[in-house]
């Protein structure tokens, strides 16, 4: 029986070396002259793959329940997983990295084990049409395959430089499925200000997102300003809701928290500020700057509508610290498909039949990893994703 997937990133690999050691005859269709080039550029290079708290609370689906089943299938053998194939983990404060902090050594794991196990891939070799017959037809640039069983591996539409450039999804639709709508997450978020002068700036923050008037989340993290914008991991955790949300004509805005480390109330937060008697003749600005980038405090100042020598005593100081706390940034778009890391739509988890992840479209067809209409957030949840895809798939019987 011949078994080809589509696709030789992460979830079609560990599909491919999953099939193999049940003693399948496997071929892989990849269209770059590598494998898993997303692969290593995750976790900028040190290939964040998985999370001792992977659930369903840190993901977004077409269906909840399906995810949960989903997760708990194989989310118990992840990490037995990577150690089969020669990768020490280091778990740091729950993300798991490999040892050597190199995503290449997780690539050259999987490539190593999958040449091992003689499976055949296909380099350059673009798919170009799928068709079902008694069996698949695969058109690619370099001639037609023919397969019992077709497994697509294709991945998301963002960073289409690493190969993965929304052809999956084209593919799962020719061939009967639905599509989810497709949106750019895990991305800065640009906003309504110029932030030119912002460019660079960092603070570590609380951001709380505001969806329609309702607080619905809150991230803490590094808050890096870019010359359009807010980006950061604390960003791009609350960027798909915000993604979403403005696509759904929602009214989204984030309060950024510039003084998370203060865990008084407001009344205590003035009497903080204002706290040593000498500061009754210091301005505002200089107060600020004992904690605050001096970019920020100019533009809080511009907010406040005050100038630089304006005294601490004579401002509204709950004001002061309800923008402190609550300093509203309007956002107004996301990266684009260029630069976001995930892709948020896709093959909707009701169209497969979650312990297999066949299609319930079309029989002996399987779909693995981002090609699904499920995203987590930064931590390892991704490639988790994938992988556990990748196992579920590799376990299929005849
Ligand atoms: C910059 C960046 C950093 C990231 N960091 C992390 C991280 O630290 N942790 C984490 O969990 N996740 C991270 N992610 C997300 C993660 O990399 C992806 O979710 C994951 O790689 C998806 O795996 P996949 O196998 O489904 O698809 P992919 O890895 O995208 O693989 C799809 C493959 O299909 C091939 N293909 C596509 N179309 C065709 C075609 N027509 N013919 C033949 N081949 C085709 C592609 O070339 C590609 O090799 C990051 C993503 C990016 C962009």
């Amino acid at each position: 029986m011949e078994i080809t997937i589509v696709g030789g990133g992460v979830s079609g690999l560990i599909a491919g070396i999953t099939l193999a050691r049940n003693g399948k005859k496997v071929t892989i269709l990849e269209k770059n002259n590598k494998c898993c080039k997303k692969l290593l550029l995750t976790g900028n290079g040190r290939c964040n793959f998985w999370n001792q708290n992977v659930d369903s609370s840190f993901y977004h689906a077409s269906n909840m329940e399906l995810l949960e089943e989903l997760l708990n299938l194989k989310k118990d053998l992840v990490l037995d997983f990577i150690k089969s194939i020669g990768i020490i983990e280091k778990n740091i404060n729950g993300y798991y990295y490999p040892y050597t902090n190199q995503a290449l050594s997780v690539y050259n794991a999987i490539l190593n084990t999958a040449n091992n196990l003689d499976i055949k891939i296909e380099y350059e070799c673009e798919v170009i049409k799928i068709e079902k017959k008694d069996k698949f037809i695969i058109t690619t640039n370099k001639g037609i395959y023919r397969s019992d069983k077709l497994i697509l591996a294709m991945g998301g539409a963002t960073y289409p430089k690493t190969g993965s450039d929304g052809s999956g999804y084209k593919f799962a639709k020719a061939l009967g499925h639905s599509i989810n709508k497709l949106l750019p997450v895990l991305t800065k978020l640009k906003g309504n200000y110029n932030y030119k002068d912002l460019k660079g700036v960092r603070a570590e923050v609380r951001l709380t997102l505001e969806e329609n008037n309702q607080k619905i989340k809150s991230e803490d993290g590094e808050l890096i300003f870019t010359d359009e914008g807010i980006s950061g991991i604390c960003v791009y955790n609350l960027s798909g809701d915000v993604i979403r949300g403005l696509a759904n004509k929602k009214n989204e805005k984030i309060l950024i928290n510039f003084v998370p480390w203060f865990k008084g109330s407001n009344e205590e937060l003035i009497k903080f500020l204002d706290r040593e008697e000498e500061k009754t003749n210091y301005t505002l600005s200089q107060i600020l700057e004992g904690f605050l980038n001096y970019k920020l405090v100019n533009m809080i100042l511009k907010k406040l509508k005050i100038n630089n020598t304006t005294r601490f005593k004579d401002v509204d100081k709950m004001q002061v610290v309800n923008i402190l706390r609550e300093y509203p940034f309007i956002p107004t778009n996301g990266g684009d498909i260029l630069d976001s890391q995930v892709t948020s739509g896709g093959v909707p988890l009701e169209e497969v039949d979650i312990k297999k992840l066949e299609s319930k479209k079309v029989k002996d067809l399987y779909l693995t990893g981002e090609i699904l209409d499920v995203d987590g957030v930064c931590g390892g949840y991704n490639l988790g994703f994938a992988i556990m895809c990748g196992l579920i798939v590799g376990d299929m019987s005849d």
